[in-house]
C-alpha cells in the first residue's frame, strides 16, 4: 500500500497532543511493515533548529489564497528512528517560522485557517510535482481536514489522484477548526459546498467536518471514543454525521512508543523490568520524590499526573480532591502539565499551602514525565472524555496502576480491579470512592496490589497491533 500521511505535528519537532506522537511512530511502523509511506507536514521554526538536515526538494509552490498567490517549498527529511520513511516539510516561514504551533501565550494565531489552507493545498500540488503515486490520503484533525474535501471536489479528476482514497483520523473531536464563513474564499472551494452536509456548520466554516464529509472512511484513536462520538453527549455537534457515516466509522486503539519502556528508558535512576521492578520501583520514587523536594519516604503513597491542564483532563477535580487526602492520608501528588491559567494557579497554590505533600511542575518536559510514570505509585486521569489517551498506557507498562474516569480510550485499556481503577461518573464523590480502593490496596492488600502490577506490566500496547488495524482499513477504502 502506498501512503501519503498527512499531519500538523510530530515529535520529536512540534507537538501539543497525542497526534504527535501518533504522527511520529504510526507511519514508521507501516514501513516496517512494508507499505510505501511519506509524511508531510509544516516547517516549523522547531524543525530548523533541531539541526536535522533536510533537503531541498527543488521546486515551488504557487498555492492561491483569495486573490493573492503565496508561494513555498518542500524540503525532505528523515525523522531519527525513521530512516525509510521520507518526511516532506512545507516552508512558508510567513506562516510556519513561529515560535508556536497553532498559538501564542494563548491565543490562537489571526490567520490559522490561511495557514492550514495553504499547507492542504501545498500537499495537494506536491503530489503531483513529486509524482507521488499513492492509493491512500490519510489525513488528520481539523488541520488537514481540507484535504479529502480537495481530493474530491477539486484534484480528484486529474490523473495523479483518480485512484486515491482518503482517511481522516479523529484524534480529539473537541478542536474542528471553525472560522467565519468569508473564509471559504480562502479554501478555493466554491459556495455551492457550504451546505449543512458538506462545510458549513452553523453558519460557520468547519473544516473537521469537510473531512468526515469528503473522506472514504473515519477513524478515530479508540473503539470506546468511536461509539461515544455518536451521541449528543460527547459529540461536539458532530454526532450527527458521524452516526450517519457510522458504517465508515473506525476505532483504533493508538499504541506507545518504544521510548517508553522503563528497561531501557535513560531519564530514570535506573532501569527495570516486571522481573524487578518491586526492588527498583522504589529507587525510583525516591529519586522522584528528591527531584519533587518531597519527603522521601517509600511507605506515603504517590500519586502522579501529566497532562495539558484542561478541563477535559478534570483537572478541576483533581483540585477539589487533594486537600482531603493530604490533610487526611498524608498521600504526596506530583503533577507535570501546562495549559489553563487558572488551573495552574490553583495547582500553585495548592503546592504553596502543602509543600510536603504537593509538587507542581508548569512546564512541558519530556524527562520529568517519563520519571513521573516511573516513580509514582499511582497515576491519575479523571478525563471527562478522552480520544485514547497515552499516559494510562505508559502507566501501566511502568507498573504504575492508572486511576481512570471510564471514558473513551480509558475504558478501552484499563480493567478495574485487574489493571488500573476506573469509575464511571466524573465528579468527586466517585473519585473520591476510586482512589480510596486503590490505596486499600497499596496499604492493605499489598499482594494483590503487586499481582495488579504485574498484570499491568504484561500489557502489549505496541503499535505493531494499531498499525496492522490501520493497514485493513486502507485496504477497505483502496480502489480496486
Ligand atoms: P492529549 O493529546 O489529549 O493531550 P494524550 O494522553 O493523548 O493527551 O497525549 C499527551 C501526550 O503529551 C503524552 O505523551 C504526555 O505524556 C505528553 N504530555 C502532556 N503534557 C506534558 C508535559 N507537561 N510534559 C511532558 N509531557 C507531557
Amino acid at each position: 500500500m502506498r501512503i501519503l500521511f498527512a499531519t500538523s505535528e510530530a515529535t520529536p519537532f512540534a507537538k501539543t497532543g497525542g497526534l504527535a506522537d501518533v504522527s511520529a511512530s504510526l507511519p514508521r511502523v507501516l514501513g516496517e511493515q512494508g507499505h510505501d509511506i511519506c509524511v508531510f507536514m509544516p516547517l516549523y521554526k522547531s524543525v530548523f533548529n533541531s539541526g536535522l538536515p533536510l533537503r531541498n526538494m527543488g521546486f515551488d509552490l504557487s498555492i492561491p489564497i483569495r486573490n493573492k498567490t503565496v508561494f513555498g517549498t518542500v524540503w525532505e527529511g528523515r525523522i531519527p528512528g525513521s530512516p525509510n520513511v521520507p518526511f516532506y516539510f512545507v516552508q512558508q516561514d510567513d506562516y510556519f517560522d513561529r515560535d508556536g504551533i497553532y498559538s501564542q501565550h494563548g491565543t490562537d494565531y489571526e490567520d490559522n485557517c490561511e495557514r492550514f489552507v495553504f499547507f492542504c493545498r501545498s500537499v495537494m500540488e506536491s503530489i503531483e510535482r513529486l509524482w507521488l503515486d499513492i492509493d491512500i490520503l490519510h489525513s488528520n484533525d481539523w488541520q488537514t481536514g481540507l484535504l479529502p474535501a480537495y481530493l474530491r471536489l477539486m484534484y480528484g479528476s486529474r490523473p495523479r489522484f483518480q485512484r486515491v482514497a482518503s482517511v481522516h483520523t479523529i484524534h480529539n473531536l473537541a478542536y474542528q477548526g471553525v472560522f467565519w464563513h468569508w473564509d471559504m474564499k480562502l479554501t478555493g472551494i466554491g459556495w455551492e459546498h457550504f451546505r449543512y452536509d458538506e462545510l458549513e456548520f452553523y453558519g460557520k466554516l468547519n473544516f473537521l467536518k469537510a473531512g468526515l464529509t469528503f473522506c472514504d472512511a473515519i477513524t478515530t484513536v479508540s473503539p470506546r471514543y468511536a461509539v461515544e462520538i455518536q451521541t449528543e453527549g460527547f459529540g461536539c455537534g458532530m454526532n450527527d454525521v458521524l452516526a450517519y457515516r457510522c458504517d465508515r466509522l473506525f476505532g483504533i486503539l493508538n499504541g506507545i512508543s518504544k521510548e517508553w519502556n522503563p528497561s531501557t528508558d535513560n531519564n530514570l535512576a535506573v532501569t527495570y523490568s516486571s522481573e524487578d521492578v518491586f526492588e527498583k520501583k522504589p529507587v525510583c520514587k525516591q529519586a522522584l520524590q528528591a527531584e519533587m523536594n518531597l519527603p522521601q519516604r517509600r511507605d506515603l503513597p504517590l500519586i502522579g499526573i501529566v497532562g495539558r491542564l484542561a478541563f477535559q483532563k478534570g483537572i478541576d477535580l483533581v483540585c477539589d480532591v487533594i486537600p482531603t487526602w493530604v490533610e487526611n492520608h498524608n498521600v504526596q501528588f506530583v503533577i507535570l502539565g501546562t495549559g489553563d491559567t487558572a488551573l495552574e494557579t490553583r495547582l500553585s497554590e495548592l503546592a504553596a499551602k502543602y509543600p510536603k505533600n504537593v509538587a507542581v511542575r508548569s512546564e512541558f518536559c519530556d524527562p520529568i514525565a517519563h520519571r513521573i510514570e516511573a516513580g509514582a505509585d499511582l497515576f491519575l486521569m479523571p478525563s471527562r472524555y478522552e480520544p485514547c489517551g497515552l499516559n494510562q498506557m505508559y502507566s501501566q507498562i511502568y507498573g504504575t496502576l492508572p486511576i481512570v474516569h471510564d471514558t473513551g480510550g480509558l475504558a478501552d485499556t484499563v480493567t478495574d480491579e485487574e489493571t488500573g481503577f476506573s469509575f464511571n461518573n466524573d465528579n468527586i464523590d466517585e473519585l473520591n470512592k476510586t482512589i480510596w480502593r486503590a490505596l486499600d490496596k497499596f496499604w492493605h492488600q499489598p499482594a494483590r496490589f503487586q499481582e495488579m502490577i504485574q498484570q499491568a506490566m504484561k500489557l502489549d500496547w505496541s503499535w505493531q497491533r494499531s498499525a496492522e488495524q490501520y493497514a485493513s482499513v486502507y485496504d477497505k477504502v483502496k480502489r480496486k
